[in-house]
């Protein structure tokens, strides 16, 4: 079966995470969330001092970084697993901040391209369809309104145990919105050829099997 590459881009909370893990599996495709290369930078920094402003010093700290993504969806960072520490609000809202420097993503965007060199990939991020993997054959960009997104990130809290306020998550996700759509290198925009979806009123099973109707079809078109 021919393989080809999928970009799934929107704003945070939009579920491209969990819309990009089940699509991989249905597929058998690798999922790479290069969200948490950004989270992990971001993490890493907080932990030895460095400034989430600085580009110097976060560019220099990248040379001695290795970030590890397992086809499992774990995160490895410098050899320890990061995946749930990186989650934190204070992280998501670090990332942010990190990933507004050009030369930070200039790094994180080679290792990206190199991850995914060959076929049968799965991405999400903000910039994959327009910058990480222009040649995507299928471009997704996956929304929802910024309260729908609050109340699911609400739920998933509650799910673990951690109590939210929802005012608070909403202004959070607003925030980090308008750091992504505003910033200078590469913000947040759909590229021009992709599928604009709104997951704002249907359910995640809905969101999956409409995504992988319009991916198979596409599918089908590159065997012939
Ligand atoms: O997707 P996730 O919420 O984990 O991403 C965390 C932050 O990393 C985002 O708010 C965004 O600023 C940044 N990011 C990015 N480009 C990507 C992926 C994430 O700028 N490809």
């Amino acid at each position: 079966m021919v393989k080809i590459n999928i970009a799934i881009d929107g704003p945070s909370a939009a579920g491209k995470s969990t819309t990009a893990k089940r699509i991989a599996k249905a597929l058998n495709y690798v999922h790479l969330d290069t969200g948490a290369m950004y989270r992990s930078v971001a993490y890493k920094a907080k932990n030895i001092g460095v400034d989430w402003n600085s580009e110097e010093d976060l560019v220099k700290m990248l040379q001695d970084t290795v970030i590890t993504l397992t086809p499992q969806g774990e995160v490895f960072l410098d050899g320890v697993d990061v995946s749930k520490a990186i989650r934190e609000n204070e992280i998501s809202l670090g990332a942010s901040s990190v990933s507004k420097h050009a030369l930070v993503r200039k790094e994180l965007v080679r290792r990206q391209q190199q991850m995914a060199e060959d076929k049968g990939f799965v991405m999400d991020g903000r910039d994959i369809g327009t910058v990480v993997l222009p040649n995507a054959e299928v471009k997704i960009f996956l929304t929802a309104s910024a309260e729908k997104r609050a109340i699911r990130r609400y739920k998933e809290n509650l799910e673990k145990g951690i109590e939210s306020d929802l005012a608070v998550l909403i202004k959070e996700i607003e925030l980090r919105d308008e750091q992504d759509r505003t910033r200078s290198a590469s913000p947040l925009t759909q590229a021009e050829d992709a599928i604009l979806f709104d997951s704002s009123d249907l359910t995640e099973e809905e969101v999956n099997v409409k995504l992988l109707e319009i991916i198979e079809s596409v599918i089908k078109r590159n065997e012939v």
